[in-house]
């Protein structure tokens, strides 16, 4: 059978503690009692017991973690013990070890590697494995969790999120689908539990990945000795790095506004947004940008009221029209109240404790009140988490992130820069294919990256999606261009699965007939845009790609009618 391994107690009042040694690992077989690792808390160290005989399946913790109480920190697949329930699994109950953190003196120790990785995110953990896949020897540094924002605090938990209130929307309409329910009832505690499962498996895949490529991995935070030399103290351990080349992942922070207020400790930011254990009546988020309007759909479809105050003249403001349109039509209609060419100016809390923003519309000054208040308003590169001086790497233009070339050198060149840090375009999937090219070229093999083609993706309801070239960029380049466009209430499928709203628009140039750009806004808008990637990527016609055939019945089919529609020969609807 599979369990939980949960921190069921923790001593006295203390609600944390600190994760110290790690005994055991994912795959590691464990017995009754077996210390799996062990908890500092105030001055003493406590074990962390196994209730269970069996193999653990995953383990989320690591050296220097902060775990809280009723905390779900792995799971094992085997047999509880008989009297295991006596003895709660935590730190009362256990023994009482006589380790205590900080007297022992750390053990030093020199690592001489090929490449070093500062930062284990989708930037830093895909280029130390494709660097160790090209027989270089490569050490990562992580200070936080493996899978950094992007697993732990970003794409991953916000999309178990929006699952979970997927599966709500599915059964509250599960009537027009035959299906009568009474009522649907929330539990917050047990969505945020089944998110933090998610990550925990994706965290422990990563650490997997690491050992399975040879790679040593470090959990601490790195600091820069000089050009050639990094070093990480840890309460066991000091080392020293010495690398051949360097490679800085160090990603982003959230950017808090400069006004009155925002620096209340209520202020909620997309981090505490994933951790609420209640749902807020009311909720106003100030920035209407990717992960704002992601934060909108998700709270009010869980019964908050939501408020964006989107400081552009409209809300995800470098898509199209059109598409704006349908995702701010959708948010209307589940009651999303969205003030645009709005400027948040102060934020101040009432006497009985609910939050009040003054915004500025034009000359107008209007005041919006909800129990909480949430920014987005972006994330600004981590250029304060290591001594770039030292480094002697430079800032871009902008002096917002790592200046670097095509390869993702910096002006040392032995030193790379990849991801966040470098504030190009601040996505996952950009940050891993950095990692990608700065790890090919410390390999000797040149391949520039080419920004040209990064789909990205909107998880709102419904979902949104773009590649490549817009209908406002094409007319703002000067592009002689022609447009496709099919709507999902003509397609098949998305008529079986109740999901009617969008389009599919494709964008190609008139003069080659090739296709230079897609939007989606509709039903499994995030996975389609990458066939759209690939037809722009291989410089298709509208004549070549309108003879590739399409299984039936499908979502995708629309891609299809999308193309002949560039022709204004759609065969399901009419052009
Ligand atoms: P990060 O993931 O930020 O990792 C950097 C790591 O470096 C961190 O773990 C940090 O602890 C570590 N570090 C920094 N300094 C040091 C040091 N001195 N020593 C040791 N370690 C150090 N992107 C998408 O593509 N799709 C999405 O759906 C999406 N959703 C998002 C939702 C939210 C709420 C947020 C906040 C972001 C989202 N993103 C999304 C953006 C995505 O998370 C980032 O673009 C991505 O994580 C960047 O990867 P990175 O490796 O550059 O940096």
């Amino acid at each position: 059978m599979l369990f939980d391994l949960i921190v069921e107690k923790l001593p006295g009042h203390d609600t944390s503690g600190i994760v110290g040694n790690v005994n055991k690992k994912a795959g590691s077989t464990v017995k009754y009692n077996d210390v799996i690792f062990t908890i500092e808390s105030g001055k003493a160290t406590f074990d962390f017991i196994s209730k269970y005989d069996g193999v653990i399946e995953s383990l989320s913790i690591e050296e220097g973690d902060t775990v809280k109480k009723n905390q779900i920190v792995g799971r094992i697949s085997g047999e509880k013990a008989a009297d295991a329930d006596k003895n709660p699994t935590g730190a009362e109950g256990s023994k009482k070890t006589s380790y205590t953190f900080g007297l022992a003196k750390p053990v030093e120790k020199t690592y001489e590697v090929d490449v070093a990785v500062i930062g284990g995110g989708p930037g830093g953990y895909v280029a130390a494995i494709r660097a160790a896949q090209a027989g270089l020897k490569v050490l990562l540094v992580e200070e936080d969790r493996l899978g950094g924002t992007c697993l732990n605090y970003g794409c991953i938990p916000t999309k178990s999120l929006i699952n979970s209130v997927n599966v709500l929307e599915k059964i509250t309409d599960a009537a027009d689908y035959g299906i009568e329910i009474d009522s649907a009832k929330i539990s917050m505690e047990k969505i945020i539990n089944r998110k933090d499962k998610v990550v925990s498996t994706l965290v422990s895949g990563i650490e997997h990945l690491l050992k399975a490529n040879k790679i040593s991995y470090i959990k601490g935070k790195a600091v820069v000795l000089d050009e050639d030399t990094v070093t990480v103290k840890t309460k066991s351990e000091e080392s020293i790095i010495k690398f051949k080349n360097l490679i800085v992942a160090a990603g982003s922070k959230t950017f808090m506004l400069p006004i009155e207020g925002c620096d209340d400790k209520d202020i909620l930011t997309s981090k505490e947004l994933l951790e609420l254990s209640e749902i807020p009546k009311s909720l106003t988020i100030i920035g209407g940008g990717v992960i704002g309007m992601e934060f909108a759909f998700i709270y009010q479809s869980l019964g908050s009221k939501v408020n964006v105050i989107e400081f552009c003249p409209q809300v995800l403001g470098n898509l199209d029209n059109d598409v704006i349109a349908c995702i701010k039509e959708s948010a209307v209609e589940k009651g999303i109240r969205i003030y645009e060419g709005a400027r948040a100016v102060s934020i101040k809390t009432s006497l009985d404790n609910s939050k009040i923003v003054e915004i500025k519309v034009g000359d107008d000054t209007q005041y919006v009140t909800s129990e909480k208040v949430a920014v987005a308003v972006g994330r600004k590169a981590n250029l304060e988490s290591l001594d770039l001086d030292k480094l002697n790497v430079e800032l871009n233009e902008k002096r917002n992130g790592i200046q670097v070339d095509q390869f993702m050198r910096t002006s040392n060149p032995k030193i790379y820069a990849i991801g966040d840090v470098t504030n190009k375009i601040q996505l996952a999937h950009v940050a891993s294919h950095q990692g990608i090219v700065a790890s090919d070229h410390i390999a000797g093999k040149m391949v520039p990256m080419n920004y040209d083609l990064v789909p990205s993706v909107i998880f709102t309801s419904p979902e949104v999606s773009q590649v490549g070239c817009t209908e406002k960029e094409a007319a703002n380049r000067g592009i002689d261009f022609i447009t496709g466009k099919f709507p999902f209430s003509a397609n098949g499928k998305a008529l079986i699965m109740g999901e009617t709203k969008g389009f599919i628009k494709l964008v190609a140039e008139k003069s080659t007939k090739k296709i230079i750009g897609g939007a989606i806004v509709g039903v499994h808008a995030a996975d389609m845009i990458n066939v759209i990637s690939n037809l722009i990527d291989a410089g298709t016609t509208i004549e070549h790609a309108s003879h590739a055939i399409y299984a039936h019945p499908t979502v995708a089919e629309s891609i299809h009618e999308a193309i002949l529609g560039l022709d204004k020969k759609s065969i399901h609807f009419v052009n």
